[in-house]
């Protein structure tokens, strides 16, 4: 009963990574990376192109682009906060871009130092230096609005502020929109309103979703989404990531859980789940220490779990 093809995206490697607090050396990285896209896994948030002296662990941002670049059937994308970064990533050679910016005032200021009209004018000058990259090298501009239904700083974030954040960006040239529960706000018909008033502004344009489990909603918004037609998830193996705000609370919706309930709901990932529960135990031993989160791994799969035909 195959009804539909979502694509999952794994951003442990940014997402994931930004909350650990010891370097993981590009070496590991790269076999995380490797290991996920031989099971089934085609699309990496692979790094940050943000300061090397504020964010070390993204220091290596360049190798991991040129490494992807050799990886056939990766779809790699790497996440910039402001015109310098997105310098940075089209020089490194990077393909797709996430230009990220707050729906919130108060998240804008402290994550990217400016507030959210001065982050969109500076996706304006994104758009063109993506542009210039020529039409023989055609980048994939993507927008993520984090914050999208919530913020730790200001509290509730104003739909109509988000729909038509996303409707400036989709203007100035966004190729997809993606919208980001960044600190788990979010609850499902918060989510189905929010998706489809959006999906208004921006016409046939892709839109992803980015939660997090932070107040243990993640799924439940991810099928409030389905529902409104969203294909395109992004989650973290091990539940990587978190919340400085929130300590002990668990970080971006889990690989493993976002693949079963897509699996068992009849939605085809092409990611071998059993290989993916495998690799997860890899994951523990690369990062000693580091809490990792998920129903499916404690659980186990249950009898008769099949696998959709991709
Ligand atoms: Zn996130």
């Amino acid at each position: 009963m195959t009804r539909a093809k979502v694509q999952v995206r794994e951003v442990g490697l940014r997402d994931g990574l930004q909350m650990v607090p010891d370097i993981v050396p590009t070496e590991v990285k790269l076999e995380w990376l490797r290991a996920e896209a031989a099971l089934g896994v085609g699309a990496f948030d692979i790094t940050s192109f943000v300061s090397k002296s504020r964010m070390p662990q993204f220091a290596d941002a360049e190798e991991m682009v040129q490494a992807c670049l050799a990886m056939p059937g990766v779809q790699a994308s790497v996440l910039t906060l402001n015109a310098r970064g997105a310098e940075r990533a089209l020089e490194a050679g990077a393909r797709r871009l996430v230009y990220v910016l707050s729906a919130s005032a108060a998240h804008s200021q402290g994550n990217a130092g400016r507030d959210t009209e001065a982050a969109l004018a500076e996706f304006g000058q994104v758009v063109r230096m993506a542009r210039e990259a020529g039409p023989s090298r055609p980048v994939h501009l993507e927008a993520g609005i984090a914050t999208a239904f919530g913020c730790t700083l200001e509290g509730p974030v104003d739909p109509e502020r988000v729909s038509r954040l996303a409707a400036r960006l989709a203007e100035l040239g966004a190729d997809e929109i993606m919208l980001a529960d960044t600190v788990g706000y979010a609850q499902p018909r918060q989510v189905q309103a929010l998706f489809r008033s959006v999906r208004r502004q921006i016409g046939a344009l892709p839109l992803g979703g980015h939660f997090h489990d932070t107040r243990g909603l993640a799924l439940a918004n991810v099928v409030a989404a389905l529902d409104e037609g969203v294909t395109k998830f992004d989650a973290a193996l091990g539940g990587l990531g978190g919340c400085p705000f929130a300590p002990g609370a668990s970080g971006n919706v889990a690989m493993e859980d976002l693949v079963y309930l897509l699996e068992s709901m009849g939605y085809a990932t092409r990611v071998d789940l059993a290989a993916l529960l495998e690799l997860r135990q890899g994951l523990a031993a690369w990062l000693p220490g580091v809490d990792l989160h998920g129903a499916i791994a404690r659980a186990g799969l249950p009898k008769g779990f099949v696998r959709q035909a991709a």
